[in-house]
């Protein structure tokens, strides 16, 4: 048979002050955790591949198969996290902008 002890006062209020105190750190390291950093359009890969925070940028000269309906969140790539930016597989580690746009861009099914 299994006897349970008693909790006392001061056993309590400790417990309680220590789940408290690890409130505030589990939510900034599950904030790390889940944040990537936003790709620069100076990045070797962005460059490459004519990344642009803002499609209305694009250079329709040097990028002739570019659309103006073509962003990157509606891109099959894309995956949106928040604030208009978004996870993209061809940037892995980095989050591009939702009105962003590169040469690799497909449009989702
Ligand atoms: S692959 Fe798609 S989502 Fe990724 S940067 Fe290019 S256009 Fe944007």
């Amino acid at each position: 048979m299994q006897k349970h002890r008693k909790l006392s006062r001061r056993e309590f209020v400790k417990a309680s002050a220590a789940s408290i105190a690890t409130i505030p750190l589990l939510s900034i390291l599950g904030e790390q955790a889940w944040s990537a950093e936003r790709i620069s359009e100076s990045h070797p890969t962005a460059v490459a591949l004519g990344y642009v925070h803002d499609g209305e940028k694009v250079d329709a000269s040097q990028n002739p198969t570019f659309k103006a309906d073509q962003r990157c969140d509606n891109c099959v790539q894309y995956v949106a996290t928040s604030d208009g930016w978004g996870t993209c597989n061809i940037f892995p580690g980095f989050e591009v902008a939702g009105p962003g746009w590169c040469k690799v861009w497909v449009i989702k099914a």
